[in-house]
């Protein structure tokens, strides 16, 4: 059964003139901060007794993270990745080896004591990955190995700080570890930067800067000079070749190495990175791992570690701000939205959704019970696909298509209508209708 909630007004205030707010909160109102967004939209919420930072996701919101994993992993796994699992807890020896304990702990909840050792929420999926390769012995014909997860993480920030999807306590990353030689580790690393530009051709996103964040002053790098020199030259190599502008940024490494760094802004110009690409020396060092040479030999691998599209929780804020909630038709968490014209029509209209679900599409009927024709189309304003059926639509098995844009379509043939929209939706683009094909 589908839940249904019940929409809210839009914006904070009842009126300009009544609610005693000044002309600047009146502008913060309206700007596209995904907060509000996704209150108005139903897309997540916060209760204060689940506690700051751990928003939970309604229907249509989880509709929309559903399908923005769904595409990363077969993305993936038509780039060769392999899908594990690992728990979201470890001992915090498991830590104390990754290096964690030492460089990040401030950021990392506290342990808890568990029968006499001590367990922690995870600050990376790293760790758990590095123990996964090292559980099976690997020759060099299996490298490059490319592990991948959507996996829970954990960020203990200061409940001041926390708010919306983008500062949380329990965060759910984009990860992967690529495990591979030195000599691989240019093209692996490249290979990564090409399906985060994919990613962001499929989502309409555009980076607002590419970083080559490096080691700065202070205690919080391992120590090894020439790990890093090494390291920083693939990725520079990289982004040169890539032909991206970017610039070289001191004090933004990882504690382990230097990351490209995908940056984007939100509506109110502040930066974050979305997506990384990392190549790691160090913690293969500390998990002592290793691969079967050619030569018969043990030798060392190196950790690329890569996010596409980094956390979901921050994928979506950036989603919603960047198209105001009108998400690409294949994201939508209404692809389709059937309106009947009058009661008679709602027999077709149930039956074309269920057209439409035999097809994977998410759609709904909006009927004559929630107001006029009007009306409704102003409600499902943010739905790609809206679907008129009347008397004649019904009589020849058509429909009369509106496009979120405006744009009116010929009434066109059911059953062609739901091929268009399956093979757009299948396309993950960002056009809404084809127009090439539609004489
Ligand atoms: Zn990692």
């Amino acid at each position: 059964m589908r839940v249904v909630f019940s929409p809210k007004p839009r914006g904070e205030c009842p009126g300009a003139s009544s609610c005693g707010h000044s002309p600047r909160q009146h502008e913060e109102a309206t700007m596209p901060d995904h907060r509000r967004l996704g209150r108005e939209l139903d897309l997540f919420d916060s209760d204060p007794l689940m506690g700051a930072g751990l928003p939970y996701w309604l229907p249509d919101g989880a509709a929309v993270r559903h399908t923005l994993e769904e595409y990363i992993r077969g993305v993936e796994r038509r780039a060769g990745y392999q899908h594990v699992y690992s728990p979201v807890l470890g001992k915090r020896e498991l830590y104390e080896i990754s290096g964690h304990w030492s460089h990040y702990s401030e950021d990392m909840f506290p342990p808890m004591d568990l029968g006499g050792e001590q367990v922690v929420l995870r600050p990376s999926l790293c760790p758990h990955h590095a123990l996964i390769y090292r559980s099976r012995s690997h020759s060099y014909r299996e490298l490059p190995l490319r592990i991948a997860e959507l996996g829970t993480m954990y960020r203990s920030e200061l409940s001041g700080v926390l708010g919306g999807l983008t500062r949380v306590r329990a965060i759910q990353l984009n990860d992967a570890h690529i495990f591979c030689t030195l000599d691989q580790v240019a093209d692996e690393a490249r290979a990564a930067l090409d399906l985060i530009r994919a990613a962001y051709a499929a989502l309409g996103i555009e980076p607002v800067r590419y970083r080559l964040s490096l080691p700065g002053e202070g205690g919080k790098y391992v120590v090894d000079p020439a790990m890093w020199q090494r390291a920083a030259a693939v990725l520079t190599e990289v982004l040169d070749q890539a032909g991206v502008p970017y610039e070289s940024v001191a004090g933004e490494a990882a504690f382990y190495g230097p990351k490209i760094d995908v940056q984007i802004a939100d509506s109110a110009g502040r930066e974050a990175t979305l997506s990384t690409v990392q190549v790691d020396f160090y913690q293969p060092e500390r998990f002592d791992l290793h691969y079967v040479g050619p030569d018969g030999a043990k030798h060392r691998p190196v950790m690329v570690h890569r996010s596409v599209i980094g956390s979901v929780e921050r994928a979506v804020a950036h989603l919603v701000e960047k198209h105001g909630g009108a998400f690409p038709a294949w994201l939508a968490p209404t692809q389709v939205v059937v309106l009947p014209i009058s009661d008679a029509e709602l027999p077709p209209a149930a039956a074309l959704v269920e057209r439409c679900l035999d097809q994977g599409l998410r759609a709904r009927v909006v009927g004559p019970e929630h107001g006029s024709l009007g009306a409704r189309i102003r409600v499902a304003r943010l739905v790609p696909y809206q679907a008129v059926v009347g008397a004649k639509e019904t009589a020849a098995d058509q429909v009369a298509v509106r496009l979120r844009d405006g744009r009116r379509l010929d009434p066109l043939p059911s059953g062609e209508f739901l091929a268009r929209v399956r093979a757009l939706v299948d396309a993950h683009g960002t056009d809404l209708w084809d127009d090439q094909t539609q004489e």
